[in-house]
């Protein structure tokens, strides 16, 4: 947190707390500790994965049984950080280029809004957590939400809008001590990530997870199909391999922008 006590940020006691994801393990990446924390403070907490993630490299191929499977690993990972509730709204997965049929990145903004405003009625929700704009890095399911959430947090008028995002100076100095230690994977590209999620100035949020590191990694675990297939840089991959200390260090923040709803 920059300015304000954590009593503040998390609301009154009987807040609902809304985490809006596009995949099953973004939310271990993005916001995990911050779940775990919230729950602990007995914030109601809520989890939604707007697609099933059966487009996502994985070391089993695309489609349905990926699809289970994704589904069981969020369940696990969302019991893990104390989720009061699980909602999948039951997109499909658009793929990182955008071109699965029927992909969560072409569906209509306001229809897909309106059923997620539903819910934040539902739940009374007095935070819900998005995306930056750029959707972290720029795929399309991740811009998508960005732009789904808004509108639903405007039709529910839910007073809070959290954007969990990357401080991406940290990020860059992060890859650099990764990459002293011999542990970033070759051919990864430093200046790939000099334009995703945002620059440090533009974080209004810094959520202290250090005591969660533990927690987060189990969430990160819970995801075992992720850390499989693709190639060169896949984070949960990178991540789970990391000896404790490192991951405490890396994991030990997370970032939100808040937007005006
Ligand atoms: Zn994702």
């Amino acid at each position: 947190m920059t300015s304000q006590t954590p009593v503040e940020w998390l609301g009154a006691p009987d807040t609902p707390w809304v985490f809006v994801h596009a995949h099953p393990d973004d939310e271990s990446l993005l916001t995990a500790g911050t779940m775990r924390r919230v729950s602990e403070a007995g914030r109601r907490t809520v989890v939604v994965f707007a697609t099933d993630g059966a487009a996502g490299l994985a070391d089993s191929p695309p489609g349905p049984q990926l699809a289970a499977r994704r589904e069981a690993e969020a369940l696990a990972s969302a019991a893990v950080l104390g989720c009061d509730r699980v909602e999948f709204l039951g997109y499909a997965d658009s793929g990182l280029d955008g071109d699965v049929p029927g992909g969560f990145c072409g569906v209509p903004v306001a229809q897909a809004a309106e059923r997620l405003a539903a819910l934040l009625i539902e739940e009374r929700a007095g935070v819900v957590t998005s995306y930056d704009a750029s959707g972290g890095y720029g795929h399309p399911d991740h811009v998508q939400v960005h732009q789904v959430v808004a509108a639903a947090a405007r039709q529910a008028a839910t007073p809070l809008l959290l954007e969990a995002t990357v401080d991406r100076d940290q990020l860059l100095r992060v890859l650099r001590l990764v990459n002293a230690v011999g542990l970033l994977p070759t051919g990864v590209a430093m200046d790939r990530f000099s334009t995703s999620f945002v620059p440090g100035a533009d974080i209004t949020h810094r959520v202290d997870v250090r005591r969660y590191a533990s927690v987060k990694r189990a969430s990160m675990m819970a995801h075992a199909s992720q850390a499989g297939g693709g190639d060169g840089l896949r984070t949960l991959r990178l991540l789970r391999r990391l000896p404790m200390p490192l991951f405490r260090r890396i994991c030990g923040t997370e970032w939100f922008v808040q937007r005006d709803v």
